[in-house]
């Protein structure tokens, strides 16, 4: 996207306002399809939001590539951000060293908590961002060992939240990848269970994500109740500047029911 694009949208949301005068536009998701770290024009980014007081809500798979990975742009993007959320499967996938993923997120945490002695409030909440597959969750005992691993590396650090999604795949992609990565329903009620009351509580790192959606209200549900959409109040500004408002990704890349 061109940064002319994103500016003429982040303005054009930002002076609107709804009837007793409170601004529209709370913050702005840099693209979930890739690194938006790796955005070229992200520094000016930043710049447009910053002139109009917003700030940017941002998930990277926690390569900090280039400025980002050092002290002073890492306390940069502590400061734009209202919550920075790192994947953990950039390395599950082997996309990165697992050495350098959790190494950049100590060193995230350690200019906040420097930061936050000289600067006081208003840093951004940091997350980690877990999905459950079949591969980190194969059966109860694995699964459970798992998670404990990453809420222990969470509340150590002093991390915020930890968001736990639901793995999801479109409908036409290859069976052996359900087989490979799917989750049993009963396996996802298990872990949510253990998190709410048993061995996954913690008392120091909220969660959150879809595994604690209900089923019904709370999932998007294709073609069903898109007249309660969880993300109604979204806008979606593609590179070429046209938006909608749907963003499943089943309705985009699969079945456009
Ligand atoms: S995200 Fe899209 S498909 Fe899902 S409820 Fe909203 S409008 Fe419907």
């Amino acid at each position: 996207m061109s940064i002319e694009v994103a500016r003429a949208a982040i303005e054009r949301y930002a002076s609107e306002r709804d009837e007793y005068g409170n601004r529209l536009l709370r913050e702005v998701i840099p693209s979930t399809m890739g690194e938006p770290l790796l955005y070229s024009k992200l520094n000016e980014l930043l710049q447009v939001c910053e002139a109009k007081s917003l700030k940017l809500n941002l998930t990277t798979n926690g390569s900090f590539p280039g400025p980002w990975g050092s002290d002073s742009g890492m306390e940069r993007l502590l400061g734009s951000c209202s919550d920075i959320k790192i994947s953990t499967l950039s390395y599950e996938t082997g996309g990165l060293p697992y050495s350098l993923w959790s190494e950049n997120v100590e060193r995230l945490m350690r200019c906040r908590s420097r930061t936050e002695n000289v600067a006081g409030n208003g840093l951004s909440k940091v997350s980690l961002q877990v999905t459950l597959h079949g591969q980190n969750a194969a059966n109860e005992m694995a699964a459970v060992e798992w998670a404990k691993g990453i809420v222990r590396f969470a509340e150590n650090l002093g991390i915020d939240r930890i968001k736990w999604n639901r793995v999801v795949f479109l409908e036409k992609k290859s069976p052996s990848l359900r087989e490979r990565f799917g989750v049993d329903n009963r396996l996802f009620e298990m872990i949510r269970q253990e998190m709410l009351s048993g061995a996954l509580r913690s008392s120091k790192v909220k969660y959150g994500g879809s595994l604690f959606f209900e089923q019904d209200a709370g999932l998007c549900s294709v073609g069903g109740k898109c007249d309660a959409c969880p993300f109604e109040n979204e806008v979606w500004v593609w590179p070429d500047g046209h938006e909608d408002h749907c963003p499943n990704p089943e309705r985009r890349w699969g079945n456009s029911l």
